[in-house]
C-alpha cells in the first residue's frame, strides 16, 4: 500500500471501515465467506499501472480475504486466470476474452471462474470497487464455462458523501457512480462583484481569504479522492435560495449597493424574499455567488435545493407584473441562472425537485409547499417551467415519496415527467420519519416496489439516489447499523437488480451480520419491523412529525396527519371522519401494531442463542425502545380518533360516555410507559455508534408523549361534561390534574 498520500492519511483518522466490518459484520460484504474458505486464494493480480480505483478494489478484496497487502501483484500482458489467484482485469485489458467482455454493460463488471483462480473484468476502473462490494454474490463461483455477469439497472447511481468512510470504500458498498459532498467555500465576490466586496468589513474580508486558502486545499484533496475512485462528485450549494441565510455579510453588503434589489415578502408567509427577482442586480449576485462557490469547489458540478428555505418569494409591484410572485416562475429564473453560472466552467447541475410536507399554518406563518396537489398546485406545475424552459442536460432528482418522507407514502407525481431531462429517483434513507433509525425500522419492501416502479417512469438511462443516515442522531453510522443497513443493502441489490426478491435481500444481508443459527430469525424480525413501523407512525394511512417525534398538542397532531398528502383522497379521508367507526378501526389497526412488534420480540428470542452478547445486548435494548415507543403513540392516536368522535358528537349536543374508560386507560399507559422511552445503560456500546450511549452528543431522544395526552383527555372530558354536568362522570375514569370547565363553544346549560 502506498501509504503517505494525503487522501490515505486522511483515511486513517477515519473509522476504520474493514475493521469495524470485521468486528460486527455489518455490510462486510462477504466477509464470512472468505472466513469459510481459507487458503482458497492467496493473491490478487492487478495490470502494471492501474487506476488507483483498481488498486484499492485490491486492497479491499485483499482485506476481506485476509491477505497482506504484498499479496497485491501486478502483472503485464494479457490478463489470464492463475489458480489460487483472483486477477482483476478491464474490458480492455489484453487478453480478456469477449465472452466475458461483450456481456458486460454501462459500468457492471464480469467474474469467470477457471483454472482454480477468477477472473474479475470491470467496465471501468470503478467497476472493480463494485465488485469488492458485494463479494458475496461471485467469490465462492466454482471453475465452470459460464461467466457471472453484474450489469446496473440505472446508470446513474448518486449518493450522498459519508466523510467516515474512504469513498473507494463507499463506491464498493453502494455501487454507486456520483456523489453529492458538502465542498465548503469561502465566497468572498472580490473579483466577480467588487463594489461588494469593497462594502464588506476588513473582518470580514480577512476572514473570506484565509477560509478560501483553506477550503481550496481541502477540497482538492477530497476531489481527488472521488476521481481516485473512479466516480463525480457534486458540491451541495448552501440549502435553499435564501440569500441572506447563504452569506449574511455579502447580503448586507450587497443591499449597501444594490438598495432596490430587497425583496418584498408576503404577509404571513414561510416562504421568504431576501432578494427581488425581477431586479437584475439579484441575478447578477446569485450568478457570482454561484460560480465562485462552484469554482472554489472543484467538483464536477453542483446540487442545488429550494425549500425549507426560500428566499426569491417577492411580492412587490413588479413581481406581481411580470409573475415572478409565482414559485414555478421564480424557479425557472433561479436555475437558469445557476445554469449561466456553472455551465461555462463544464460543470454539471443537479437539482432537487422536493418541497416540504404539505401546505400547513406553522405558528403565525403560513408554510406554501407547494407541489402537492389538491389546494396547492400539482408537482408537475410547479416544476413545469423548469422542465420544459431549462436546458435538458440540467439533472432533475425527485424523491419516491409524494410528501416529504412519511412511512409508506404515496408515491411521487412527477417522476417520469421531467423529460428530456435526466431523472434520477431519491431515497431519503434517514430513518426520519420512522424513528430516526433508533428502532430497528426496515424500509425494504417499500423500495422494492418502489424502484421498480421509478425504473419504468425514468428508464435505464436515468438514475437512483440515497442519503444514508440517521436524522438529528450524533456518533451514528448506518453503514456499521446490525439492524437498519439493510435498507442500504436493498437500495444497493435494487439498483442493480430491481427484481431481486426481497426475501433474499433480508436473508443476504442477515448472513452477512448474524451467525447462520441467528440470521434467519434476524431476517424475519426486521421485515416484520416494516409493517410495524408503518403502522407505529402512520395511523390509518396518515401523517406523524417529520422527525418521529411526539405532537406537543392537538392542534399540531391534526396538522401532520396531513403530511402523507392522503387526506384529501376519498378513501383516506373517510378515515378521519369523526365516527365510531373509525374509532373501531384505529383500535383494531393499532392492536395489529402492538402484535407485529410482539412477533419482532419472538424471532429476537429465538435469535438470542446465536447471538454473540454485544448483538444480544443492542438489539434488546434497541427492541425495546421500538416497543415502549410504539405502546405510548398507539395509545395516543387511539386516543386522538376517540377525541375527534367527541368532539363532533359535541357539536350535535350529545355526547358518548363509553369512550371515558379507554381514554382513562390510554391515559394510564402513556403515564406508566413514558418514562420507560430510552432506558439505557450509559456504559452499553452499539455497533452504529463511535462511543457508549452515555457519551453520545446527542441523547436518543423523541420528545414526551404526555403533554399530548393530558390535553386529549381533558378536552375529551370536557366535552362529555358539556353534556351530561359533572355529577355524571364517574370520579373513578377522571385522571390527575382534570379541570372540569364548560368549554366555551359548548352550548349553554340551563334555560
Ligand atoms: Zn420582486
Amino acid at each position: 500500500m502506498n501509504f503517505g498520500t494525503e487522501s490515505e492519511l486522511a483515511a486513517v483518522s477515519r473509522r476504520s471501515f474493514l475493521k469495524s466490518a470485521a468486528a460486527t459484520g455489518a455490510m462486510a460484504g462477504g466477509l464470512d465467506l472468505l472466513a469459510e474458505t481459507p487458503g482458497k486464494y492467496t493473491g490478487i493480480l492487478i495490470p502494471a499501472g492501474a487506476h488507483p480505483a483498481v488498486r484499492s478494489a485490491a486492497e479491499m478484496l485483499a482485506a476481506k480475504a485476509g491477505l497482506k497487502s504484498d499479496a497485491i501483484r501486478n502483472y503485464t500482458g494479457a490478463a489470464k486466470s492463475r489458480k489460487s489467484f483472483i486477477v482483476l482485469a478491464l474490458k480492455d485489458t489484453k487478453g480478456v476474452p469477449a465472452e466475458l467482455a461483450e456481456p458486460i454493460k454501462r459500468d457492471g463488471y464480469a467474474v469467470q471462474a477457471a483454472n482454480g483462480g477468477l477472473v474479475v473484468c470491470g467496465a471501468r476502473p470503478r467497476s472493480l470497487l463494485f465488485a469488492a462490494g458485494e463479494t458475496h454474490h461471485w467469490l465462492d463461483r466454482g471453475d465452470g464455462p459460464e461467466a457471472w455477469t453484474r450489469n446496473p439497472e440505472f446508470a446513474m447511481r448518486f449518493a450522498s458523501h459519508h466523510g467516515e468512510h474512504s469513498v473507494a470504500e463507499l463506491v464498493s458498498i453502494l455501487g454507486a457512480t456520483s456523489f453529492i459532498a458538502q465542498l465548503h467555500a469561502s465566497v468572498s465576490l472580490k473579483d466577480e462583484m467588487p463594489e461588494v466586496y469593497t462594502k464588506l468589513t476588513a473582518a470580514a474580508q480577512q476572514k473570506l481569504a484565509a477560509g478560501e486558502a483553506e477550503d481550496t486545499a481541502k477540497n482538492a484533496t477530497l476531489v481527488k479522492e472521488f476521481h481516485d475512485a473512479d466516480v463525480e462528485v457534486f458540491a451541495d450549494l448552501p440549502y435553499g435560495n435564501n440569500f441572506s441565510r447563504w452569506s449574511e455579510d455579502l447580503y448586507a453588503a450587497f443591499l449597501a449597493v444594490y438598495p432596490a434589489a430587497k425583496g418584498v415578502p408576503a404577509e404571513h408567509s414561510w416562504e421568504k424574499a431576501a432578494l427581488c427577482p425581477s431586479d437584475p442586480a439579484t441575478w447578477k449576485l446569485i450568478e457570482a455567488y454561484v460560480r465562485e462557490y462552484a469554482r472554489q469547489s472543484q467538483a464536477d458540478g453542483v446540487a442545488c435545493t429550494f425549500w425549507d428555505q426560500f428566499g426569491i418569494f417577492c411580492h412587490d409591484e413588479r413581481c406581481q407584473k411580470n409573475g415572478l410572485d409565482q414559485f414555478k416562475n421564480e424557479l425557472q429564473a433561479a436555475i437558469t441562472h445557476y445554469y449561466a453560472a456553472v455551465e461555462p466552467l463544464g460543470k454539471k447541475l443537479h437539482l432537487r425537485t422536493w418541497s416540504s410536507g404539505c401546505p400547513h399554518w406553522l405558528g403565525n406563518e403560513y408554510v406554501h409547499a407547494p407541489g402537492y396537489s389538491n389546494f396547492s398546485e400539482s408537482h408537475y406545475e410547479l416544476w413545469s417551467r423548469v422542465i420544459t424552459d431549462t436546458p435538458k442536460e440540467i439533472l432533475i432528482q425527485t424523491k419516491v415519496y409524494h410528501s416529504d418522507c412519511e412511512p409508506n407514502p404515496r408515491f411521487t407525481t412527477l417522476l417520469g415527467k421531467c423529460k428530456p431531462h435526466p431523472e434520477i429517483v431519491e431515497y431519503q434513507m434517514v430513518g426520519q420519519t420512522i424513528g430516526r433509525h433508533y428502532f430497528p425500522a426496515a424500509t425494504v419492501n417499500y423500495t422494492a416496489w418502489t424502484m421498480k416502479k421509478a425504473l419504468e417512469l425514468v428508464g435505464a438511462d436515468g438514475g437512483a439516489e440515497i442519503s444514508p443516515g440517521g436524522t438529528n442522531q450524533s456518533n451514528y453510522n448506518i453503514y456499521a447499523d446490525i439492524l437498519n443497513s439493510v435498507d442500504i443493502c436493498a437500495w444497493r441489490e435494487l439498483t442493480w437488480d430491481v427484481s431481486a426478491s426481497v426475501d433474499r435481500i433480508f436473508a443476504e444481508w442477515a448472513a452477512q451480520n448474524y451467525s447462520a443459527q441467528a440470521a434467519p430469525h434476524m431476517a424475519k424480525a426486521m421485515q416484520l419491523s416494516e409493517e410495524a413501523a408503518n403502522l407505529t407512525w402512520s395511523p390509518l394511512g396518515h401523517g406523524s412529525a417529520t422527525n418521529s417525534d411526539f405532537a406537543g398538542d392537538i392542534d399540531r397532531r391534526e396538522t401532520l396527519l396531513r403530511y402523507t398528502n392522503r387526506y384529501y383522497l376519498p378513501e383516506y379521508a373517510k378515515t378521519l371522519e369523526p365516527t365510531k367507526e373509525n374509532v373501531a378501526l384505529i383500535v383494531a389497526e393499532k392492536e395489529k401494531c402492538l402484535a407485529g412488534i410482539e412477533a419482532m420480540f419472538a424471532e429476537l428470542e429465538a435469535a438470542k442463542p446465536g447471538l454473540t452478547q454485544a448483538q444480544a445486548d443492542e438489539t434488546a435494548t434497541r427492541f425495546d425502545w421500538f416497543r415502549e415507543f410504539a405502546i405510548c403513540n398507539v395509545a395516543l392516536d387511539m386516543s386522538l380518533w376517540r377525541y375527534r368522535w367527541l368532539r363532533a358528537q359535541a357539536a350535535m349536543l350529545t355526547t358518548d360516555p363509553e369512550q371515558l374508560r379507554p381514554l382513562a386507560e390510554a391515559f394510564d399507559t402513556v403515564t406508566a410507559h413514558a418514562p420507560k422511552i430510552f432506558h439505557y445503560d450509559p456504559a452499553q456500546k452499539f455497533a452504529c455508534y463511535d462511543v457508549p450511549l452515555g457519551q453520545l452528543r446527542v441523547k436518543p431522544n423523541l420528545g414526551s408523549p404526555v403533554r399530548l395526552m393530558h390535553e386529549i383527555h381533558t378536552k375529551s372530558l370536557q366535552f362529555m361534561e358539556a353534556s351530561v354536568g359533572p355529577d355524571y362522570l364517574p370520579k373513578e375514569w377522571i385522571r390527575a390534574e382534570v379541570q372540569m370547565n364548560v368549554p366555551t363553544e359548548s352550548p349553554r346549560r340551563g334555560l
